[in-house]
């Protein structure tokens, strides 16, 4: 089936299929391309952003074969989603609201109030009435400079940013387990991997390149591939075994394999008690686990979780994909443990071809992650309580640091609602849209005394700001993105940007300096020397030695080639540990009042929060408005029809959106994509939180559908 990726466009030889765009105003010849990384998902793909050399537009988006990590390849995002960068709401002025209105006002003025309504906050209620979010969209260069200011300049460590949303549960649950909360191998080992288990990821949708990747794998014939998806998902189709568990189960399912593992002698005796510790805290809760006791929870045939519990144990090297249908639960971290216990227990982890692979959603997560946008941990995963870290920033950043760790993303807002966090800096997210109940979410922000917006758009959220700062997009800047496999990339400015807007580390450090905190870089380069010296996994990653191809972290010094796979001979925390997990309920069940499942998540032609692909011709006429996703046999029980408007409630808030009845989705779920501010899937989900990361259930919630 037709993808729209444009791969055809660019593999044609004879020239009969072209972009209309490139074809009407110019030719190659016309064109300056300027090579620089994906700004959609954490594949990372690199992309050439052909420019015109009279108008400075972007004409064309073209991507060299050979080159890692997508090899040529890219989705309908990466080449037709760059509308955008040239639309004619970008900000290109600072904005100030008064009296409930914008008008417009230089630099000078901006950044002078900003800083005051900051610095009086902090004089009159303290250092943690103030707060931050980072972002997952902007460089690496960007999110160092934002943890330094709020951490050096603000005194606080309530800095965090939308890796909590997906993947805090994954940078919780491997860390206890492996001691690193990350990718454990490579893209390219996926097309070689004789066994694939692909579980609560829509790798097709939300990591197009590699989802092709895992389809030709098994095209191929010498990958076997296991489904765990409670959607009929695409890459069921080239499945051989697909177990369709109910949303919020899959610690049932997941022990149900341990347990016939166990049973049938399958496990890896040499890996287990050579690398590993604490086998005997699962065999209990395992055992008891049987697959028929799952077949209940979780509605999968018995022989179907034997079959594949057998196919991936089996595989001379089986690995695990899995992304948020995996991680955003409240039994978040407990799904990632089970996961990491099942590759312990097989010996699928520090070997080619192998590991538990989380696949990171948007395009610089896991390098915000790595940067210290977190609340706890500096750039590097160095924690903010331990003296002698505390020590080593306050040296090199000429300030005196807090040990306490901050506020996550849905505790910022609930202390913002409460009163206690009276000002926000937030840098290029919209929570309006991606966080969870977002009814709540407004009143929050709507109850801070100060709230600074800086982005490429009038966003939902910078509409309730105070101060809107106008900031630069990814093609209008220099700097790097990390991607999911922890490969840095550059990322390089090709087109001016729209009027006076500024990068955002530039922006940042000119408010910390009007406040009093100084800080100056000549070029994001220098930033990353200063992050190559204070981080010890990017100690060796020079803006020289990407040039070409970027590098894969841990990378300790500048001889060192980068880590294509991680734990080969230790564990970065000594031995792996397995975790005892017990199967857990989701916080909001169905019940006779709200007797659906509601289950979110993202789809092909868009991304996030839409900000930019609902900005994009091709991409907006493909899919131009949102759909809830219902079984044929519940939308015949409630008179719906395909493209009847519905009315979607939970006990947070209503939405009105069309139904698209489909057997995509079991019965009793349904489904929503969350990109789409006409009808936005998170003013019905709930902030319950996983005790441990913080993450919200994202996944599951209750609520009631009816025809309007
Ligand atoms: Fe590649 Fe992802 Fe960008 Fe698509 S959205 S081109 S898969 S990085």
């Amino acid at each position: 089936m037709c993808e729209t990726c444009g791969q055809c466009v660019s593999a044609c030889p004879t020239g009969a299929l072209y972009e209309r765009a490139a074809r009407s105003r110019g030719q190659a010849k016309d064109f300056i391309k300027t090579r620089t990384t994906c700004p959609y998902c954490g594949v990372g793909c690199q992309l050439d952003l052909n420019v015109h050399k009279k108008t400075g537009e972007i004409i064309r988006i073209t991507s060299e074969p050979g080159v890692i990590p997508n090899d040529g390849n890219t989705c309908v995002k990466g080449r037709f989603g760059t509308d955008f960068i040239g639309s004619m709401e970008r900000l290109t002025t600072p904005l100030i609201k008064e009296k409930g209105v914008f008008r417009e006002a230089d630099w000078d003025e901006a950044l002078n109030l900003a800083a005051k309504r900051f610095q009086e906050i902090k004089e009159k209620y303290g250092s943690d009435a103030l707060a931050g979010l980072s972002s997952a969209r902007t460089t690496n260069e960007d999110n160092y400079i934002m943890q330094k200011f709020i951490r050096a300049g603000f005194g606080t460590n309530n800095v965090d940013h939308c890796a909590r949303l997906c993947h805090a549960s994954t940078v919780a649950g491997l860390a206890r387990a492996f001691g690193s909360g990350a990718m454990t191998n490579s893209i390219e080992e996926i097309r070689r991997a004789p066994c694939i288990f692909v579980i609560g990821s829509n790798t097709t949708e939300c990591h197009p390149v590699i989802g092709t990747l895992i389809r030709q794998a098994v095209a191929a014939g010498s990958t076997k591939l296991i489904v765990a998806d409670p959607r009929k998902i695409s890459l069921t189709d080239s499945a051989h075994i697909h177990l369709r568990q109910r949303s919020g189960t899959d610690v049932a399912l997941i022990n149900a394999m341990m347990n016939v593992i166990i049973e049938e002698g399958l496990e890896d005796r040499n890996f287990i008690q050579s690398r590993t510790e604490g086998l005997e805290d699962i065999r209990e809760a395992v055992k008891e686990n049987t697959p028929e006791f799952a077949e209940a929870v979780t509605g999968v045939p018995a022989d179907a979780i034997r079959e594949a519990a057998r196919m991936y144990a089996e595989a001379p090297a089986a690995s695990i994909i899995y992304s948020m249908g995996i991680t955003q639960h409240t039994t978040g971290t407990d799904n990632v443990l089970s996961l990491a216990n099942l590759a312990l227990l097989t010996g699928n982890v520090g070997k080619e071809c192998s590991g538990v692979n989380p696949l990171r959603g948007q395009n610089n997560v896991q390098g915000a992650c790595d940067l210290g946008a977190l609340p706890n941990v500096y750039n590097g995963y160095q924690k903010v309580d331990d003296p002698v870290i505390q020590e080593k920033f306050e040296e090199a950043w000429n300030a005196s640091l807090s040990t306490k760790p901050g506020l996550t993303v849905v505790e910022i807002m609930n202390a913002a609602s409460d009163g206690e966090v009276k000002g926000l800096y937030i840098m290029g997210e919209n929570p309006m849209i991606s966080d969870p109940d977002i009814g709540h979410v407004k009143e929050g922000l709507e109850n801070l005394d100060f709230l600074l917006v800086q982005d490429i758009f009038l966003s939902e959220t910078a509409q309730l700001a105070d101060i809107v700062l106008p900031a630069c997009c990814f093609a209008e800047k220099d700097g790097t993105f990390t991607n999911t496999e922890r490969r840095v990339q550059r990322v390089r400015k090709a087109v001016d940007p729209p009027g006076t807007a500024m990068e955002d580390w530039r922006i940042i450090c000119e408010i910390a300096t009007h406040m009093g905190y100084t800080m100056h870089y000549e070029n994001s380069e220098k930033i990353q020397e200063e992050i190559c010296s204070l981080t010890p996994i990017y100690r060796g990653i020079t803006y020289s030695r990407i040039d070409n191809v970027g590098l894969q972290w841990p990378c300790p010094s500048e001889t060192h080639p980068g880590t294509r796979f991680l734990h080969k001979d230790q564990f970065s925390r000594g031995l792996g540990k397995f975790h005892k997990v017990v199967f857990l309920n989701p916080k909001e069940m169905p019940d006779s009042e709200f007797p659906f499942i509601l289950t979110t998540g993202r789809m092909l032609q868009h991304w996030h929060t839409g900000t930019m692909t609902r900005r994009c011709e091709v991409l907006d006429d493909l899919v131009p408005h949102g759909a809830l996703e219902i079984n044929p046999s519940n939308a015949e029980k409630l008179n719906i029809s395909h493209g009847d408007l519905v009315a979607v409630k939970s006990r947070r808030g209503r939405i009105e959106v069309p139904a698209n009845v489909t057997e995509k989705v079991a019965r009793g779920t349904v489904f929503m994509a969350f990109h789409f501010r006409e009808h936005p899937a998170n003013a019905l989900t709930i902030a319950a939180l996983d005790p441990i990361a913080k993450i919200p259930e994202l996944k599951v919630c209750a609520v009631q559908v009816e025809k309007l």
